[in-house]
C-alpha cells in the first residue's frame, strides 16, 4: 500500500505471520521494493532475508510509528521515525485501511467467500478512487467517474 493506495489483498486462512507478506512480495514484485514499512517490519526483515535475500538484498524494512513503541530492544535502524524523509510520511495506512475493513464485519461475516473476495475488491476499488480524486489535479478529468469520487469526497468533508 503506498500514498493510502491498496494495490492488492490476501485472504489469510490463519493468523497474520510474517509468511503472509513475504508471499505477497514473492509473488506479486520481481524484486523486492526499496522499502516495507510494516507493523513488525523487523521480524519480517529476518524472515524474509533468511528466506531469499536474492530477492529483497536492497529491501530496507522498518516499524511503522504505531507499533514502534512494542519493539522493546530492537535495532533503531528499524524506527521509522527516526527517518527525517519520513516525518510526514503515515506510515499507518495499512491500519486505518484494517480498520475500515473491520467496520465492515457484521455486512461480510455471512457472506460465501466467493462474494466476500468480491466484495473486498469493490470496497478497496472504492477507497482507492476516493484516494486519487484527492491526488490528482482538480481540472484533470482524464479519469473516468473522478468527478463522482470528487463530490463524494466533498460530501463526506462538510459531514465531519
Ligand atoms: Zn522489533
Amino acid at each position: 500500500m503506498k500514498m493510502n493506495i491498496c494495490y492488492g489483498f490476501q485472504l489469510m486462512e490463519n493468523c497474520e505471520g510474517p509468511g503472509v507478506p513475504f508471499q505477497i512480495f514473492r509473488q506479486r514484485f520481481k524484486e523486492g521494493p526499496d522499502e516495507i514499512i510494516y507493523d513488525n517490519g523487523c521480524s519480517f526483515s529476518h524472515y524474509a532475508y533468511n528466506r531469499d535475500p536474492g530477492h529483497f538484498w536492497r529491501t530496507k524494512f522498518l516499524c511503522d510509528k504505531v507499533h514502534w513503541k512494542n519493539h522493546q530492544g530492537c535495532s533503531e535502524g528499524f524506527n521509522s521515525s527516526a527517518y527525517p524523509y519520513l516525518e510526514k510520511v503515515n506510515t499507518n495506512v495499512a491500519e486505518h485501511r484494517n480498520r475500515k475493513l473491520r467496520d465492515l464485519e457484521s455486512m461480510v461475516s455471512y457472506m460465501t467467500t466467493q462474494n466476500f473476495v468480491l466484495f473486498v475488491k469493490l470496497f478497496s476499488a472504492h477507497e482507492n478512487m476516493l484516494q486519487i480524486a484527492k491526488m490528482v489535479d482538480p481540472l484533470d478529468n482524464s479519469i473516468p467517474y473522478i468527478s463522482v469520487y470528487r463530490k463524494f469526497n466533498e460530501m463526506m468533508a462538510k459531514q465531519k
